[in-house]
C-alpha cells in the first residue's frame, strides 16, 4: 500500500492537474468563485493529510494529530483497516460525522449549548465536505492501484 507521503503527491498532483484543467476549459457550468475555491482547497487539504482512510491504523497521518490523536482510538477500534474505512463512497462521510460529533460534544461541553451553524449548514460547509470526499476517494483509488 502507498505510504503516507505518496498518497499526498498523488492527491495534490490530481487536484492541480484537474484545476488547470478546469481554468482552461472555462466551464461555464461551474461556479467558480474564490470562496468556493477556498472552501474547496481546505477540504481537500484536510481529507489529504488528517482526515484520511489511513486513521484506522498506526500511520503517519494519525501521527500528525499529535495528542489529539487520542481522539480516534475509537475509530481504530470499530473499523478494521482497508475494510469500511476504505469505501470510496461512506468511509469518508463516517469519518466526518464521527469528528463532528466529537467536536459538537467537546463544544456543548464548554459552552452548553451547540453552534447554531451546526444545524443548518452552509453552502460552504459542504462544498468543505465534498473536498474531503474527494480526496478520500482519491486515496482509496491509489490504494486499489497499488
Ligand atoms: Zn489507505
Amino acid at each position: 500500500m502507498p505510504g503516507y507521503n505518496t498518497h499526498r503527491f498523488f492527491n495534490y498532483v490530481v487536484f492541480i492537474a484537474v484545476a488547470i484543467l478546469l481554468y482552461l476549459w472555462n466551464l461555464p457550468a461551474i461556479d467558480i468563485n474564490l470562496k468556493n475555491i477556498l472552501a474547496l482547497t481546505v477540504g481537500f487539504y484536510i481529507g489529504t493529510d488528517f482526515i484520511t482512510p489511513d486513521l484506522d491504523i498506526e500511520s503517519t497521518a494519525i501521527k500528525r494529530w499529535g495528542k489529539l490523536k487520542i481522539l480516534w482510538l475509537p475509530y481504530k477500534w470499530l473499523f478494521k483497516h482497508g475494510q469500511s474505512s476504505h469505501n470510496i463512497v461512506y468511509g469518508a462521510i463516517v469519518r466526518v460525522l464521527y469528528i463532528s460529533l466529537i467536536l459538537l460534544g467537546v463544544y456543548y461541553l464548554l459552552f452548553k449549548s451547540l453552534p447554531s451553524g451546526a444545524i443548518t449548514p452552509s453552502m460552504y460547509v459542504l462544498i468543505f465536505l465534498i473536498g474531503i470526499t474527494i480526496a478520500n476517494a482519491l486515496h482509496v483509488l491509489l490504494d486499489m492501484l497499488f
